[in-house]
């Protein structure tokens, strides 16, 4: 039997997100008895892990973006609604967007992330984030906007400040674009851009912990930092980011140093933007909503939070709550939707316990770590497993062609193809 969208005896889950987390629910919510609607801001899913290489030229935005009417238009029980929530009210059972108010039985609040500043209001304005497609087209244009610009500057002075990338921030994200920016300086620059000493061009990652990629292994960290210094990369650690000047291009160190760039890309934290309409004693570190084990939102009647967005209370061995990556979100998706049928018959709900499949980060061509429960290991094998675990993670075969085929050219031609300056960036005034 086909449950049907438009069956009102049905009871009804409205979900927000379609990020890793809503879309893996409403996929497992397919032809079951519920009437769901999945509303987000945009009409594609975002594969965030491979932002850094539309920011660096290496694919297409197109590849990485999945509409979401193509993967649900097949589900007779599920519904699309492009919108931005901007208020629910857990009292009436409402959410409230921008193109008019849903009302739910159940509500699923999985909105993910955006980036943190730290209350730094130069750094939000100057500082370039990754978190979405349109981020990414900014960064990629911003870096061959600054290219060109570097060939015809007049000052030695204004050319070294052009040509110093600053990436604040040494977790997977900051690691993975410092190693895609050094290809460039690598391969790029001697054939494509000429009239520019390749040596002129900087890439400094800074982290303001003791280490790289601080929630893999030590012995990760350690070849990730070996990777990025081979390739050139300056890499400064036990260093904090305290402003920074636009106009000058100053940055302002907080050990006092100051480093002259017109470049700062901002990869050093995120942190949950909450829906207005929850009640702050719900809201915990990070702006995230407390659970319990089921991803309840603690106090509030049958309304969830998944992924990025949950920090749940309960679970022994992530007192802290779980990391924010995709594992976690895809899996504590398909637990709510084993409750959710659970619930629906009567029976007891299961409390979610997070399986960690490992980690990994890629530095380079030939240059990644993995940790793996027991043991880690980096360098080629390392490298072929991102690209395979990546590749089959990509939401659709056409998606998977493309970033393959894209990953061959490069690899054959060490080129970064897609250097087009197709939407320029627009720099703060
Ligand atoms: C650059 C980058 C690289 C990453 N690399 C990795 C990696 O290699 N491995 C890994 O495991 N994790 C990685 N992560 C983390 C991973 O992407 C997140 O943990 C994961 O996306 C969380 O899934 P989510 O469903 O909670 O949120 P998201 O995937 O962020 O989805 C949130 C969705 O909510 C929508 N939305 C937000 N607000 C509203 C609103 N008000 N109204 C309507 N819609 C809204 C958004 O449009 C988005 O579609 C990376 C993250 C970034 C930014």
């Amino acid at each position: 039997m086909a449950y049907h969208y438009n069956d009102d005896r049905l009871p009804t889950i409205v979900v927000i997100g379609g990020g890793f987390a809503g879309l893996e629910l409403v996929k497992k919510l397919n032809n079951k008895p519920f009437r769901v609607i999945l509303i987000d801001k945009r009409n594609y899913h975002t594969f965030q892990p491979l932002l850094y290489q539309v920011a660096s030229a290496g694919l297409s935005a197109d590849s990485i973006g999945f509409p979401f009417r193509k993967k649900i238009g097949p589900y007779p029980n599920i519904a699309f609604r492009m919108a931005e929530v901007q208020e629910v009210d857990p009292a009436a059972k409402k959410v409230i967007t921008n193109v008019g108010t849903f009302l739910y039985d159940h509500l699923v609040i999985a909105t993910g992330t955006t980036t943190n500043y730290f209350g730094n209001k130069n750094l939000a304005s100057w500082g370039l984030p990754l978190k979405s497609i349109g981020e990414a087209l900014d960064l990629r244009s911003e870096i061959l906007q600054e290219l060109e610009k570097a060939i015809v500057t007049e000052t030695v002075e204004e050319r070294e400040s052009t040509l110093q990338f600053v990436i604040v921030g040494g977790g997977p994200t900051g690691v993975e674009l410092a190693g895609a920016l050094a290809e460039i300086q690598r391969n790029v620059l001697p054939t494509d851009y000429t009239e520019i000493d390749r040596k002129q061009m900087k890439v400094v990652l800074i982290e303001a912990a003791d280490r790289l990629l601080a929630t893999m292994s030590e012995k990760s960290s350690k070849a990730a930092k070996n990777y990025l210094e081979k390739l050139g990369v300056e890499v400064r650690l036990d260093t904090r980011v305290q402003d920074y000047d636009g106009a000058s291009g100053v940055l302002q160190l907080a050990d006092g140093g100051t480093l002259r760039t017109r470049n700062i890309f901002w990869t050093a934290g995120v942190k949950a933007d909450p829906l207005p309409g929850i009640p702050a004693e719900n809201i915990g570190r990070g702006g995230r909503y407390l659970c319990d084990t089921m991803n309840r939102i603690t106090g509030l009647e049958n309304v969830y939070a998944l992924g990025d967005t949950s920090l749940i209370q309960g679970d022994a061995a992530y007192p802290n709550g779980h990391p924010q990556v995709a594992q976690v979100a895809i899996q504590q998706a398909h637990r709510l939707a084993s409750n959710f049928l659970r619930w629906e018959t009567g029976k007891k709900g299961n409390a979610f316990s997070y399986k960690d499949k490992g980690s990994m980060a890629t530095i380079g061509r030939h240059k990644a770590v993995v940790d793996l429960p027991g043991f880690s290991f980096s360098g080629y094998f390392a490298w072929y497993i991102w690209m395979f675990i990546h590749l089959m993670a990509l939401v659709g075969f056409r998606n998977r062609f493309m970033v393959f085929m894209n990953w061959m050219w490069n690899y054959f031609t060490y080129d970064k193809a897609l250097r087009l300056i197709v939407r320029p960036y627009k720099r703060p005034q």
